[in-house]
């Protein structure tokens, strides 16, 4: 019966594609990608040739139709994003969302993913952890964001573009302090593949330091606040404090 699959596929090295990715995009009858010329050159490197449709953040709605009327008649789909693992900052929460809404199986292939990729050689606490995609763009609304998560106590992870990455990095400073640290993973499983590591200004200075620092995508780690002494913060003794207030007011 109509089944769809989510398969990952590679974030830079093609050998990453898994066993299981390979048969399940040998077998589907259709392939949503996001990209079809992306995804053309990823199956035409595996030796295959298959139907198409594009899935983008501004079409999704429109193509669950057509993807529930191939599921409708039994066949099965794979939706794959340009890198990685498909609804992790990349489109295909629509589909998966109305896909099972209306009882189709949806199934994972899983794979890389480039936050997870960088997690597991941060050396920062992984316990728990706040993924947060990619921060706004314009420099007062990635601030205000920041500013929201700076008690945050789990490790934060962020996605963001060579272009940007000076000014997170610096806002970075400016808003969670010169001394918070962080991991910078860039062009993981590639051949530029760097980290970067230390206080936030540290690895500001050796991001502007290198002639190639502020190339290729960057996966930025920061270390969770220390977590207010008890008593503190969460604790505060709201009705103490407001007796104390009332009787300081005229
Ligand atoms: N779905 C993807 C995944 O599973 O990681 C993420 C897609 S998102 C549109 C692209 C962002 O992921 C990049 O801007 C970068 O922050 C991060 N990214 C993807 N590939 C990467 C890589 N090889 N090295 C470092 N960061 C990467």
């Amino acid at each position: 019966g109509g089944l769809l699959y989510v398969v990952a596929t590679p974030i830079g090295n093609l050998d990453d594609l898994s066993e299981r990715a390979l048969q399940v995009l040998s077998k589907v009858d259709l392939v949503a990608a996001e990209d079809t010329r992306h995804t053309g050159r990823l199956l035409q490197h595996l030796g295959l040739s298959k139907q198409m449709i594009a899935l983008h953040d501004h079409n999704e709605r429109g193509r669950v139709a057509k993807i529930l009327e191939v599921l409708g008649e039994g066949r099965q789909v794979a939706l794959v994003s340009d890198a990685g693992t498909p609804l992790i900052s990349d489109p295909g929460y629509i589909v998966v969302r109305e896909v099972r809404a209306a009882g189709f199986p949806v199934s994972p292939i899983p794979g890389p993913c480039a936050l997870v990729a960088a997690l597991s050689v941060a050396g920062l606490p992984t316990d728990r952890f706040l993924f947060a995609g990619f921060l706004p763009a314009k420099g007062s609304g990635r601030r205000s964001a920041l500013t929201e998560l700076s008690a945050e106590t789990a490790t934060l992870v962020f996605y963001e573009s060579p272009h940007r990455i000076t000014d997170l990095m610096a806002d970075l400073v400016t808003v969670f302090g010169a001394e918070r640290e962080c991991v910078l993973g860039r062009e993981l499983t590639k051949t530029f593949e760097t980290f970067y590591a230390g206080s936030a200004e540290a690895v500001l200075a050796q991001l502007q330091g290198d002639p190639h620092g502020a190339r290729g995508e960057f996966v930025v780690m920061v270390h969770g606040a220390a977590p207010l002494p008890a008593g503190e913060g969460a604790s505060l003794d709201t009705d103490k404090l407001l007796g104390l207030l009332i009787k300081e007011l005229p």
